[in-house]
């Protein structure tokens, strides 16, 4: 219970506009509620966004689903080893599974909470195809090492981009960065939403070849382009078995309005974040790794760690935190404590030191645009004030 007298802050808010709400309400006038002419202006500005024009941009109705399609258009399936990060959301990992491939957990670099490129290139065997890297929060993998291990080994990458927008790495942004495909999330609390969605961005004109047939049934519409100049609307291949993973024109009416304020957002979240880094320098916690200098940290997530100074453990300090009325959370319990994957390949604690021990010390406070800056003072003020004690 809040013993605050203030009302609760939640751990995540979106900000939704007036320009975003009447984007909608124009979609549903226009008769053209799924995917159509908004869906596609969602996918061309995104790709403007990412300074080439000619990149591909395929629209998603989840970040979970571009993820798969990457995979499957990637051909990974039964026998395959995909390599990924313990310290992640299981979306993540569930992919792999879907087509019947294995994952292989590594653990983190304690000091940037990201996958250990040394780590991954120690987890290859003659099994494995494809590494997916994830930003943790917003900070960017080293893709310099994980690229480099990649061609060395002839594997695949397939970047979890889900914290990670607008993310640089040495001036470029994620996506960018030459990696078999890149997947942003679109999630309610992610740095831009359309409530539910997502974009699969890759320089590979096969794999975007199959990725677009495979989110929409498995529909090639390519194949009469050979014989008729226009192909009528009800004339179809199906070529595979495939899903249904499109974006509608209601979700892209949102994105199209999030993705023109992102680099506000983004300055605002710059903001808080340097308010807590300065407000937290003289606590006894560890602050989040910073970007280096330079390049730009997304900060889709603000992760603090206890360290043994502080004399309640992380379960009480979120407790706490409840008590004075501000939602935390706690990012990822990692996926070797979790059943399926715990059990599945036989994981313990002890194999993954680095990420359990940041699971143990660490809790997300609130860092969303939506905040005002009396709700990032509240934050500071409980979070010195729980740490002190
Ligand atoms: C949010 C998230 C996803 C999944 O995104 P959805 O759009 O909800 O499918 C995948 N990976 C990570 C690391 C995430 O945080």
């Amino acid at each position: 219970m809040s013993e605050s007298p203030l009302p609760f802050l939640p751990f995540a808010l979106p900000e939704i506009g007036e320009d975003e709400i009447h984007e909608v309400v124009d979609t549903l006038r226009s008769g053209w509620v799924t995917t159509g002419p908004k869906a596609k202006r969602f996918e061309q500005e995104f790709a403007a966004f990412l300074g080439e024009p000619e990149i591909e941009c395929i629209a998603v109705n989840s970040a979970t689903a571009g993820l798969h399609l990457a995979l499957e258009a990637m051909g990974i399936g039964p026998g395959d080893e995909v390599i990924t990060t313990t310290h992640t959301f299981t979306a993540t990992a569930e992919v792999v599974r879907y087509l019947g491939a294995d994952v292989v957990l590594v653990d983190i670099d304690p000091a940037t909470l990201n996958i250990d490129p040394r780590l991954v290139e120690a987890a290859i065997t003659p099994r494995t195809r494809c590494i997916i890297p994830v930003h943790y929060a917003g900070l960017a993998v080293d893709m310099i090492a994980i690229l480099d291990i990649a061609r060395k080994h002839g594997l695949r990458v397939l970047e979890d981009a889900a914290h990670a927008l607008p993310t640089t790495l040495e001036k470029e942004l994620i996506g960018t960065m030459g990696s078999d495909a890149t997947v942003f999330s679109f999630y309610a609390n992610k740095t831009m939403t359309t409530g539910e969605g997502g974009m699969l961005v890759t320089r590979n004109a096969e794999l975007a070849k199959r990725a677009k047939v495979m989110r929409l049934h498995g529909m090639n519409r390519d194949a009469f382009d050979r014989f008729q100049s226009v192909v009528p609307s009800w004339r179809y291949e199906i070529v595979a078995p495939g899903f249904k993973y499109n974006l509608t024109d209601l979700a892209a009416s949102l994105g199209l309005h999030q993705l023109k304020k992102l680099s506000s957002f983004q300055r605002r979240r710059e903001w808080i974040a340097a308010a807590y880094n300065q407000s937290f320098a003289d606590l006894p916690l560890i602050l989040p790794p910073q970007a280096p200098e330079g390049d730009v940290h997304a900060w889709h997530l603000y992760v603090l760690r206890l360290t043994d100074a502080v004399q309640i453990d992380r379960d009480a300090f979120i407790e706490a935190m409840f008590a004075a009325g501000i939602g935390c959370s706690v990012h990822y319990i990692p996926l070797h404590l979790q059943p399926y994957w715990r059990d599945r390949y036989g994981l313990t604690p002890e194999q993954f030191p680095h990420s359990q021990e940041a699971y143990e010390r660490s809790f997300s406070i609130p860092l969303y645009t939506a905040m005002s800056d009396a709700d990032v003072q509240r934050v500071i003020a409980a979070v010195r004030r729980i740490a002190l004690a």
